[in-house]
C-alpha cells in the first residue's frame, strides 16, 4: 500500500467486539484481573493500555520498523534514549541540535557521568574523527533544526556501526511521509510527535521507533520504569491527526517551496536556508535519502532588529515556539526555542543572531508570501526611521 492509504488502514481497535472505526479512548488506569496470580494483556496503563498499543504499533508500521513507544513529550523519549548509556559513555553529536536536546545532554545527563559531545555530521570524515572507545550513542537530527543542515544518514549509520555506537535520528523535521532512517541504517527513530505526527498544535508528545528486539525490550523497560509514557487522550488525538499527515504535508511542503523562492528572490533577505531550493548546498543529498524538504526554513536579514520586526509584524506566522502545525509559525531561535543552548555548546555552534525560523502552515500561498512581504517592508521602513532618528 501506499503512504496515503497505510496512514488511514489500520485494526482501530483490535479485539473490540463492537468494531468501532475510531480507536476508542481508554481512559482507565487499571485494569481487571481474571485471576490474582495470572495477568491478562492489560494491568496498569503505565505498563500499556490499549489507545497507547494502537498508536505505537501504527507508527512503527509507518517508520518501517517493528516496535514504537509513545511519550509524554519529545524531550521525555529523548531522555528515555540515554537510558540507554552507562556512566563513562559518551554520546557524539551533530552541532546543530534542538536547544532543548542541548540542555538535557549538557546540564541533566552530565551529572550520571554520561558526556555530551559535538562535532559536524555534515563533514563525516572530521565527525568520524571525534568518535572514541566510549562513544556508545551517535545522535542527530536531518534536516536540522534551526539551520536545516542534512547529513548524509547513511554514510552516519556505516561510521557509527564500524566503531560499535548505535545511531539515533531525531526525524521530527521530516515526519514518516517525507524519511524513514531505520532504512537508512539508523537504530533508532526519535519524534517529537508535538510536530507533525500531531500536526495540530495540540498535543506535547514524543516517540521511538526501532527495529531491533533487544532495543525494543530495553526501551520499553525504560518506558515503564520511568512512568513516561503518553496518556490514552493524548494517543487519541496523535491517532487522529496523523491520518492527516500526507495531506497537510504536501499541503504545506508545496506552501514552503513557493515561500523560499520568494524570499530568496527578495533583496532586503541575506539568506534563506531550505534544502529545497536547487542552489542549496545538499540539495541532491536530501533528494537521495528523503522524499521531500519538509516545511520549516530558516532566512537571515543582516539585522536583529529587522528580524524581529519581521516577526511582530506577520500575522499569518505567528510567534510561537514549535513547528509542524497546519498553522504558519515564526520565531527567532537565538532568543526562543534555543536560549536553553549552553553558552559553552553555543559558542561552537554558527547560530546567526538574527536568524528567523518559519515553519509553513495549509493557509493559501499568496496570503502567505503577502504577509512576508508587508512584514518584511514594515521592518525595513520602521529601522530606516530608527536610524535617521538616530543621526
Ligand atoms: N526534537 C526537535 C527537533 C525539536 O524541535 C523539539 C522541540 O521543539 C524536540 C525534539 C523536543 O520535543 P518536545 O517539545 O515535544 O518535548
Amino acid at each position: 500500500m501506499k503512504f496515503a492509504s497505510r496512514l488511514v488502514s489500520f485494526d482501530p481497535a483490535p479485539g473490540d467486539r463492537f468494531r468501532p472505526i475510531s480507536t476508542p479512548i481508554y481512559q482507565t488506569a487499571t485494569f481487571e484481573q481474571e485471576h490474582a496470580d495470572e495477568f491478562g494483556e492489560y494491568d496498569y496503563s503505565r505498563s500499556g493500555n490499549p489507545t497507547r498499543s494502537v498508536l505505537e504499533k501504527h507508527l512503527a508500521s509507518l517508520e518501517n520498523g517493528t516496535r514504537g513507544f509513545c511519550f509524554s513529550s519529545g524531550m521525555a523519549a529523548i531522555s528515555t534514549v540515554t537510558k540507554l548509556l552507562r556512566t563513562g559513555d559518551e554520546i557524539l553529536d551533530d552541532s546543530d541540535l534542538y536547544g532543548g536536546t542541548c540542555r538535557l545532554f549538557s546540564k541533566v545527563l552530565v551529572r550520571t557521568g554520561i558526556t555530551a559531545r559535538y562535532a559536524d555530521a555534515c563533514d563525516p570524515d572530521a565527525f568520524e574523527k571525534q568518535i572514541t572507545p566510549h562513544t556508545k550513542l551517535v545522535y542527530v537530527e536531518s534536516p536540522t533544526n534551526p539551520l536545516l543542515r542534512v547529513m548524509d544518514l547513511r554514510r552516519i549509520a556505516a561510521i557509527a556501526h564500524a566503531h560499535g555506537a548505535l545511531l539515533c535520528v531525531d526525524n521530527s523535521t521530516m515526519s514518516p511521509y517525507l524519511q524513514n532512517p531505520l532504512d537508512l541504517g539508523a537504530d533508532i527513530v526519535l519524534h517529537s510527535a508535538t510536530k507533525y505526527l500531531c500536526g495540530h498544535h495540540d498535543v506535547t508528545a514524543g516517540a521511538i521507533i526501532v527495529k531491533d528486539e533487544g532495543l525494543a525490550e530495553q526501551i520499553y523497560f525504560s518506558q515503564n520504569a520511568e512512568g513516561n509514557a503518553l496518556g490514552p487522550f493524548d494517543c487519541f488525538l496523535l491517532l487522529r491527526g496523523l491520518k492527516t499527515l500526507k495531506l497537510r504535508l504536501d499541503c504545506q511542503q508545496r506552501n514552503a517551496i513557493a515561500v523560499a523562492r520568494f524570499l530568496s528572490g527578495h533583496q532586503e533577505i541575506n539568506r534563506v536556508y531550505y534544502p529545497g531550493l536547487k542552489d542549496h548546498s545538499a540539495y541532491e543529498l536530501q533528494r537521495s535519502q528523503a522524499r521531500g524538504a519538509g516545511a520549516v526554513l530558516s532566512f537571515t536579514t543582516g539585522s536583529v532588529e529587522v528580524s524581529q520586526a519581521i516577526a511582530k509584524f506577520t500575522r499569518l506566522f505567528r510567534i510561537t515556539v514549535s513547528f509542524g502545525s497546519i498553522n504558519s509559525s515564526i520565531s527567532l531561535p537565538g532568543s526562543m526555542s534555543h536560549a536553553s543552548v549552553p553558552p559553552e555548546v553555543l559558542s561552537q555552534r554558527d547560530l546567526p543572531a538574527d536568524l528567523v525560523r518559519i515553519s509553513v502552515g495549509i493557509e493559501d500561498e499568496e496570503d502567505l508570501i503577502a504577509d512576508l512581504e508587508r512584514a518584511i517592508t514594515l521592518a525595513t521602513q520602521a529601522l530606516a526611521t530608527t536610524e535617521s532618528a538616530n543621526v
